[in-house]
């Protein structure tokens, strides 16, 4: 397979790893279980710790296997390098941890994974004020913006409520004013949207969902676009600065956030992400048309208040989401009209599972309010506009009409 041909998404990932030295013929990148690098020379040595040469030294801060890994989502994210971390939440840590000081402000979409909202109320306590915003109107984030802002952080689609953050506008007023971008694309995957194309600097992946995509193995991930001008972020350390601009962002996280905190993805998960992504678009395909045929169906419906899914022409945000994504996805949420409880239809599903995780190939459930989101309380649930009766599905590979079939007969009863 030759280095310079296009070829599609699924062609390239499934051939990655034959790009790079064989090993024995091996078609997949062998799991290298060596913590530690010897060389025979130990100039050499010295010359890797120098930076004078390529090589691995120790495990925590880079290894074969994770790098093919690395290799395969920086061509996935059409991005220059990629920093892959134990899981989605060490690879956002990172970006706080390597690239932010004491008295940056950062300019965050309000519609946030949750834990990625309890990390800010941290870092809010350690000296970096985020102003938290409606992002589905960049008139809101260019309001929010002071000149201590050092960067904007969106996701494309929210989950639970699926808001889709003005992600082309945003791109445009960070570059206009030079503040990086950082987006988190796990909920759209890097086969359904490349955030390079709007304008990120950073990317941000949790290999635990859709690029896995078998709720076997956690996994994260940082892309760096290469559309970011590093030399003149002026949170880079002296040390870093003696390198070529384009590597001084990502050379700093890898020490200071991936080296210095630890959080290294294991070669045995990076292996198990590889195998998976070698399917995620066709389940991406296929999970994103049962998606379309349950939210319809029970949009439709007399018993169902409210469906919430980019692909509905009802969506606030569906035709930003028909120009910018090559599918609408793999989840939606909807509540139910109040005479049906909604913890008696989740028990009356026989095929969705009850459990908090998404992107898997079974199809999974979960009374938003009363699990994810009842840490933050009442009152911060009312301005996410998440209801007590909210239902998240995230649709899995099953049959289409085996799903339509198991979401139609929990309705009952009639009213
Ligand atoms: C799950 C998720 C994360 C965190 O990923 P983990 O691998 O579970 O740590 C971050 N962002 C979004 C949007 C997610 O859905």
């Amino acid at each position: 397979m030759s280095e310079q041909k296009q070829y599609g998404f699924t062609t390239t990932i499934l051939h990655s790893d034959r790009q790079k030295e064989i090993e024995h013929g091996s078609v997949h990148k062998p799991i290298h279980t060596s913590v530690m690098f010897g060389y025979k020379d130990a100039r050499d040595l010295a010359a890797v710790f120098q930076g004078k040469q390529s090589g691995y030294r120790y495990g925590r801060q880079g290894n074969p296997t994770v790098t093919a890994l690395e290799e395969k989502i920086t061509k996935m994210e059409d991005g220059a390098s990629t920093i892959t971390f134990g899981t989605g939440m060490a690879a956002i840590g990172a970006v706080f941890q390597a690239l932010l000081r004491q008295g940056d402000h950062v300019v965050s979409s309000a519609f946030l994974f949750g834990n990625t909202n309890s990390l800010w109320q941290t870092v809010s306590t350690q000296g970096v004020d985020v102003a938290m915003v409606d992002a589905t109107d960049v008139a809101n984030v260019v309001a929010a913006i002071t000149p201590s802002t050092r960067m904007v952080f969106v996701e494309t689609v929210a989950n639970p409520r699926t808001q889709i953050a003005d992600l082309k506008r945003i791109g445009e007023v960070c570059r206009e004013r030079g503040i990086l971008y950082v987006v988190d694309n796990t909920m759209t995957s890097p086969y359904l949207f490349q955030p390079k194309t709007v304008g990120a600097g950073l990317v941000v992946n949790s290999l635990t969902k859709y690029i896995a995509g078998h709720g076997n193995v956690l996994g994260g991930a940082l892309t760096d676009t290469g559309l970011f001008d590093w030399a003149a972020y002026p949170n880079i350390a002296a040390n870093f600065r003696k390198q070529a601009s384009a590597q001084q962002g990502m050379s700093q996280v890898r020490a200071k956030a991936l080296r210095d905190f630890g959080a290294t993805l294991s070669p045995e998960a990076a292996h198990q992400i590889a195998v998976g992504a070698e399917t995620m678009a066709l389940r991406m395909e296929r999970e994103s048309t049962s998606a379309m045929a349950l939210a319809t169906m029970l949009a439709a419906d007399p018993r169902v208040a409210v469906v919430h899914y980019p692909g509905l022409a009802s969506h606030p945000q569906h035709q930003l989401a028909s120009e910018l994504f090559r599918s609408y996805g793999a989840l939606f949420s909807f509540e139910l009209k109040p005479e049906i409880d909604c913890f008696d239809y989740l028990n009356r599903l026989s095929l969705a599972i009850n459990a908090t995780h998404l992107g898997d190939t079974r199809t999974l459930v979960i009374p938003v309010a009363h699990t994810i989101f009842f840490e933050m309380g009442a009152e911060r649930r009312a301005a996410m506009g998440i209801a007590d009766s909210l239902i998240r599905v995230s649709v899995g590979i099953e049959d289409t009409q085996d799903l339509l079939t198991d979401f139609a007969q929990a309705l009952t009863p009639v009213l």
